[in-house]
């Protein structure tokens, strides 16, 4: 439920404990709409993305207790005193989990992204949170810029059918390559096969996941997009392929630990964040690196196939900002079927 009079908001309540997202770990308040200074904007938030690193960012402490939660946002411009941006201006930027939002000098929006005018005639706003935004750039920037996979190589992507991995699957696809999924049930596979086009998928919730994984690969792993960790890591390590090439984007499986380690040291512990041995290459991902030399390619590639219907791309939509920690959890946990975002108020 957001209002027109006040500024709802979800804030972080306490620095979370080991494990997963609870209730208690965030509070609702509300303030009032904030007026835009010079060289800011005041946008009214329409779509609000969930992204695992949130989690990170908060086990982390780099976000305390009582501000309000970082999030990626598609918002309306409402009140404008920043070059550039008119009211009714669409833009992608980082409101939070909040229903208004300022953008533009002295606002941390914690890093890389800043605010990006979109056209709603282009593609559906949502996208600019997904298969348009930062996961499909994510997808393209691992896959693509640093596995440069060739036709006929078997890809193996494990959260396929999630945000990053469905664009994953499909632009392999259309690289020509053999390309195998990895999701958590068997309808999530099935729309990895069918919908995204993999050659197969198999669900890591199978009890003989790994000789699953490895019937599914008969000429091994050339190129593998690392999204979870855990059993899935295991099973892979012994199916890759002498110059095997992996993109470390993500390992979601650790995200709850709270024992110090980091969660990268899996891979990490192979070599150094690129390193060649027996010619397997590791790639560390982060996204952020990869804006300004390729989003500008990467959204030009992609508009058209989005437009047409070559790439497709699935949303778990949960309604109303209320239910944000809700949609947050269930992300994590798997529940989620799809790139998941938080409909703060679709009509404006
Ligand atoms: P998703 O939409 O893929 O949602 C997360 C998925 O993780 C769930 O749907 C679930 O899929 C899977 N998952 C959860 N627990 C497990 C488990 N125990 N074993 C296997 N799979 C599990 O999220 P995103 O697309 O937003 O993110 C995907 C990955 O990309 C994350 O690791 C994220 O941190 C990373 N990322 C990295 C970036 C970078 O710059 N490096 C930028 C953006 C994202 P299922 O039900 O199929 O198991």
């Amino acid at each position: 439920m957001s209002s027109r009079d006040d500024n709802q908001q979800w804030r972080l309540a306490r620095r979370p404990a080991q494990g997963w997202p609870t209730d208690g770990d965030f509070e609702l308040g509300r303030t009032p709409i904030p007026s835009p200074g010079p060289g800011q904007m005041l946008t009214r938030t329409r779509y609000l993305s969930m992204d695992p690193y949130q989690w990170g960012r908060r086990r982390a402490g780099l976000e305390k207790p009582g501000e309000v939660c970082h999030g990626r946002t598609v918002s309306q411009v409402v009140a404008s005193r920043l070059d550039g941006y008119a009211e009714g201006d669409f833009v992608f930027n980082t409101n939070g989990w909040q229903t208004h939002g300022l953008t533009g000098e002295g606002i941390s929006a914690f890093g890389y992204m800043f605010p990006r005018k979109l056209d709603p005639d282009a593609a559906p706003l949502s996208t600019a949170l997904g298969v348009m935004g930062m996961l499909g750039l994510t997808a393209y920037s691992g896959l693509i810029v640093q596995c440069a996979p060739r036709r006929g190589e078997t890809v193996l992507v494990s959260a396929a059918s999630g945000g990053v991995g469905q664009v994953a699957v499909q632009l392999a696809k259309q690289r020509g390559c053999r390309v195998v999924g990895v999701a958590g049930s068997e309808a999530k596979c099935t729309h990895v096969v069918q919908a995204l086009g993999a050659d197969a998928c198999v669900s890591h919730r199978d009890p003989a996941f790994a000789e699953a994984l490895a019937d599914a690969c008969p000429d091994g792993i050339d190129v593998y997009f690392e999204n979870v960790g855990g059993a899935v890591f295991e099973a892979v390590l012994p199916l890759l392929q002498r110059g095997a090439r992996i993109t470390l984007c993500g390992v979601i499986t650790q995200y709850g630990n709270m024992d110090g380690a980091n969660p990268r040291d899996a891979w990490m512990a192979l070599g150094q964040p690129t390193f060649d041995r027996q010619g397997v290459q590791v790639h560390d991902l982060f996204v952020g690196n990869f804006v300004e030399a390729h989003q500008a390619r990467f959204l030009e590639e992609m508009a058209p196939l989005v437009a047409g219907g070559e790439v497709t791309y699935r949303e778990y939509r949960v309604e109303g900002l209320s239910r944000a920690p809700e949609a947050f959890a269930a992300m994590l946990a798997g529940d989620n079927f799809g790139k998941t975002l938080v409909v703060v108020d679709e009509q404006g």
